[in-house]
């Protein structure tokens, strides 16, 4: 019988998934109605930050973290170039200037090292927002990156789509990806490959009151209701946006959301295993690195492979995978060679981007798997390298 293919990543949708979104469609709203506040305080309440503001999808996040802070054309915002292309792109939905930084090699995260050579780069320009990626699901050096970003005068926007469910341990405090204790906001993503999925589906999360309330009004046509007026009075001080995530999908992703202690336990365990059974591939086949810090919920199992040393090319290898029942992708094609941003900024040197780049491939990784895909991922990898 002929296997199906894993994925590289896949939603787990249940029974109880489908019920509520079916009771969501019965109800009266389907779009803002008390789901939308019920998957927000659940949110925000799992990650331990005050505010959640759900949107449309992670893209629109991103775009609202930036109106949110007035970000404004000719400004700079720094974003890692190893990341999905919407990280770099929300700067310049609004105008603002990108400074691709490097990543580490090794776990293809933003450092403090790689975010100080980007500094370097602004000149005269106002820099107005640092945007880490938890890449894989492993976190950043938040308070380091935390402090260069302050004293450099600008803020910190974590994108954490990779990251719901991480945690990590700084110093001896515990903290959760999320919670913005050195961060301005952090944006979130449901889409079908992250943690919990809604389809289409995004979150902010912050501490401020008042980015809270900016937000919000941003999200839906910059409309804001002053107190005391006309039942029908609404005004609009400034355009927004339609980036709602309508009440069926909040429905969808609060039923996910509870399933996020299960599904993480899942992606911990895969984790686990996928070290053992790859191990013996040390050095050809290594996981990408995780920091001391982290204790990642892991989004992505991405290998380095050191494709040189097998004389396989990356193509050949994720051809005979495919072959063998495996999907993979590669996270990411390094976005400051995107023609887009080559044709704006001229040609880069992000070595560091290149090298990982190079070598990387993401494996499946999903609640779903059984414990014997990760064993029949190991051997048929082995096979497409020998
Ligand atoms: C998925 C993702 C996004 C975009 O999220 P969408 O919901 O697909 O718009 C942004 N940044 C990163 C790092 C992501 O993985």
């Amino acid at each position: 019988m002929e296997r199906q293919v894993l994925p590289y990543g896949r939603q787990t949708i249940e029974d109880d998934d489908i019920a509520v979104v079916a009771e969501a469609l019965r109800g009266d709203f389907l779009t803002t109605g008390p789901a939308v506040e019920a998957f927000e305080d659940a949110f925000a309440a799992t990650v331990g930050a005050r505010h959640a503001v759900a949107c449309s999808n992670g893209t629109a996040a991103l775009h609202l973290a930036m109106l949110a802070l007035d970000v404004r054309p000719g400004e700079v915002v720094i974003a890692p170039s190893i990341t999905f292309l919407a990280t770099a792109n929300c700067a310049r939905y609004v105008g603002a200037d990108v400074i691709f930084a490097d990543v580490d090699p090794d776990s293809g995260l933003m450092t403090p090292a790689t975010l100080e050579a980007a500094l370097s780069k602004v000149g005269g320009r106002r820099l107005r927002a640092v945007l880490p990626v938890h890449l894989r699901g492993d976190s950043v050096d938040l308070p380091a990156l935390a402090g260069l970003a302050a004293a450099a005068g600008a803020v910190l926007v974590e994108d954490a789509p990779h990251a719901l469910g991480t945690t990590m341990r700084y110093g001896n405090v515990a903290e959760t990806v999320g919670d913005v204790r050195h961060s301005a906001m952090a944006t979130f993503s449901f889409h079908p490959v992250k943690t919990i999925a809604t389809g289409e589906g995004g979150m902010v999360t912050t501490n401020d009151a008042a980015l809270a309330v900016r937000l919000r009004t941003l999200r839906s046509h910059g409309m804001v209701r002053p107190e005391g007026g006309d039942p029908w009075w609404y005004e609009m001080p400034e355009p927004g946006f339609n980036y709602r995530l309508p009440d069926i999908l909040c429905a969808l992703g609060h039923s996910q959301l509870k399933k996020l202690p299960r599904f993480a336990a899942r992606r911990r365990a895969l984790a686990v295993a996928y070290h053992e059974a790859l191990l013996p591939m040390a050095p050809t086949v290594r996981i990408a690195a995780q920091p001391a810090w982290s204790d990642p919920v892991l989004h992505l199992m991405t290998v380095l492979i050191d494709f040189d040393a097998t004389g396989r090319s990356r193509r050949q290898v994720v051809e005979a995978l495919k072959a063998q029942g495996v999907g993979s992708q590669v996270h990411y094609i390094p976005v400051h060679t995107q023609p887009y941003y080559q044709k704006l900024y001229g040609q880069q040197s992000l070595p560091g981007a290149e090298a990982w780049y190079a070598r990387c491939l993401s494996l499946p990784l999903y609640p779903g798997m059984a414990d014997e895909d990760v064993d029949h991922v190991a051997s048929a990898l082995r096979a497409a390298l020998a």
